[in-house]
C-alpha cells in the first residue's frame, strides 16, 4: 500500500509540531511518500515563512532585510533545536543570492517549501526531491500535467521513499513558478497520483471539514464523508481547509483524499471520495460562505428580445480579464456577481463605462458589500423543499436575500445576503439542516 501525505505550515512550525510528524509518518510504513510546506506561524500574530519570503523579495535591494533575517533565525532555530546535521546555513545563502538575483518573487516564495523538504529529508534519512525536477508549467505558466505525471512517476517507480517540497515546480526555461496560495495540498495531489497512491492524507490543524465555519458556529458536526464535487463548491466558498484546485489532479485515478489533524492523529477526519455512495442521499453536506463581491445590476427594457445582450456585457469582462461567479437573470434585467478582489483600481469603473457603451441600457447599478453563502449537497437534487428550507430559514432570521442561484448540478444553492449578514445567516441555515 502506498500514502502519500502532506503535511501543512502548522505542521511545519517548531520543534515540536515537526517531532509530532515524524511520529506520524514513522507509525505507517506505508506513509512513503511526504510533501510538506514551509513553516507556518507557531502562535497567532507570528509570521509564516511564506509571508516573510514574498516581504523578503521586495526588500531585496535593502540595505537592510528583516524580513530575510527572520527567515533565518527560524530555520537555524528549527535545526538547532533539533539537532541536525545539515548545512543550513549554506542553503539559507543560496536562497538569499537567488532571492537576490531573481526576477520574480515566485522563487523567493518556493525556498520556504523547498529549505523544509531539505531539513525533512535529513530528519527522516530519506531521500530529497526537488519539485522543479518533476512539478512542471509551460510557458505560459499554466501547470502541465500530463508532463509532470510521467516525470513523478518515472522518478518515483523505483523510489521507497522521498520528501518533496510543495507549491512550486518550474517553467521550461528553468524558472520557479508556484501554484496560488496553499498550493502545497495540490503538489500532494500530483505526487499522489504520480505514485499511484493508495490514499491521499492532508495533514493540516484541524479535525477536516465541519458542516459549517467553526468561526462561526461553535463545534459543529464533522463532515466523515464528501464527494470531490461537494468539496470544489465547499472549498471554493471558502470552507478553506484545503485548496480548491487539489482535486483536479486526482479526480480520475479515483484517489480518495484523507484530511486529518497532526495533532489529533486517532480522529479519521474527513475522506473525500469521488463517488459517496449511500451517503450522497444525504439533504446537505456543508455550508459555507464568503464576503466581498460585488454585484453589477443592468437594467434595459426588452432586453428578452435583443439579441446577444449577454454577449456583449460577457465580452466587457473578459475583454478586461475579469472573471465571473454569477449571472442572475431576469426578464429585462441581469446581474453579474464578482469577486471584489478582481476590481482593483479603476476596474470597476471601466467595466461600468464599457457596458454602458456596448449595450445602451436604461439602468446600471454596482452594489458592493455583497456575500454569498453555497449550501452544498448531492442528495438535494433528488429531494423536494429544500429551497423553501433555506427561505425559510433566512425568513425568520429576517435575512433580506439578494440574489438567488441554483447550480445546474443541482448540488448547490447559492445565495447572496449583504456581507453584515453573512453570519446571522449561516446560523440560520445550521440550525434548519442539522439541528
Ligand atoms: N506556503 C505556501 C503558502 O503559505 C503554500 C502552502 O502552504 O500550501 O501559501
Amino acid at each position: 500500500m502506498i500514502k502519500v501525505c502532506k503535511f501543512g505550515g502548522t505542521s511545519m512550525a517548531d520543534k515540536k509540531s515537526i517531532e509530532q510528524v515524524v511520529k506520524v509518518i514513522r507509525s505507517d510504513e506505508d506513509r512513503r511518500f511526504v510533501v510538506v510546506s514551509a513553516p507556518g506561524k507557531r502562535f497567532s500574530g507570528d509570521d509564516k515563512i511564506t509571508d516573510l519570503l514574498y516581504q523578503s523579495f521586495n526588500e531585496r535591494f535593502d540595505d537592510r532585510q528583516p524580513s530575510f533575517d527572520k527567515i533565518k533565525e527560524r530555520y537555524i532555530s528549527i535545526v538547532k533545536e533539533l539537532a541536525l546535521d545539515i548545512d543550513i546555513e549554506k542553503y539559507l545563502y543560496e536562497a538569499e543570492q537567488g532571492i537576490e538575483s531573481s526576477r520574480t518573487s515566485d522563487y523567493a516564495a518556493s525556498r520556504g517549501e523547498y529549505l523544509c523538504a531539505l531539513i525533512f529529508a535529513n530528519i527522516l534519512g530519506w531521500q530529497f526531491i526537488d519539485a522543479a525536477d518533476i512539478i512542471k508549467f509551460n510557458s505560459k505558466g499554466q501547470f502541465d500535467s500530463e508532463t509532470t505525471n510521467d516525470l513523478v512517476s518515472a522518478r518515483l517507480k523505483d523510489a521507497n521513499n522521498a520528501v518533496i517540497g510543495g507549491f512550486y515546480g518550474s517553467m521550461p526555461d528553468g524558472a520557479i513558478k508556484t501554484f496560488s496560495r496553499g498550493g502545497s495540498d495540490i503538489t500532494g495531489s500530483i505526487i499522489a497520483r504520480g505514485a499511484k497512491a493508495d490514499i491521499y492524507e492532508n495533514w493540516t490543524d484541524v479535525n477536516g471539514f465541519m458542516t459549517a465555519d467553526p468561526r462561526i458556529i461553535k463545534n459543529p458536526i464533522p463532515i466523515d464523508v464528501l464527494s470531490y464535487d461537494e468539496l470544489r463548491e465547499l472549498s471554493y466558498m471558502g470552507a478553506s481547509v484545503l485548496h480548491p484546485d487539489s482535486i483536479f489532479p486526482l479526480r480520475y485515478s479515483n484517489i480518495p483524499i484523507n484530511v486529518r489533524n497532526t495533532f489529533e492523529p486517532e480522529n479519521k477526519g474527513t475522506t473525500i471520495v469521488n463517488d459517496v455512495g449511500a451517503m450522497g442521499a444525504r439533504l446537505v453536506t456543508g455550508i459555507a460562505g464568503k464576503a466581498g463581491y460585488v454585484s453589477i445590476f443592468i437594467k434595459k427594457s426588452m432586453m428578452n428580445n435583443e439579441l446577444g445582450f449577454a454577449r456583449k456585457v460577457l465580452s466587457v469582462l473578459e475583454n478586461n480579464g475579469v472573471s465571473l461567479e454569477h449571472v442572475p437573470t431576469g426578464i429585462d434585467t441581469m446581474s453579474v456577481i464578482i469577486d471584489g478582489n478582481e476590481l482593483k483600481g479603476d476596474k470597476e469603473h471601466k467595466l461600468v463605462e464599457e457596458i454602458m457603451a456596448s449595450t445602451g441600457p436604461d439602468r446600471v447599478e454596482v452594489s458592493k458589500n455583497l456575500a454569498l453563502i453555497a449550501i452544498v449537497g448531492q442528495g438535494m437534487a433528488e429531494k423536494i423543499g429544500t429551497a423553501a428550507k433555506v427561505f425559510n430559514a433566512l425568513c425568520k432570521h429576517e435575512v433580506n436575500i439578494r440574489m438567488i442561484d441554483q447550480g445546474s448540478s443541482e448540488m448547490n444553492i447559492i445565495i447572496g445576503v449583504a456581507e453584515s449578514d453573512l453570519k446571522k445567516s449561516i446560523v440560520a441555515l445550521y440550525e434548519e439542516f442539522f439541528n
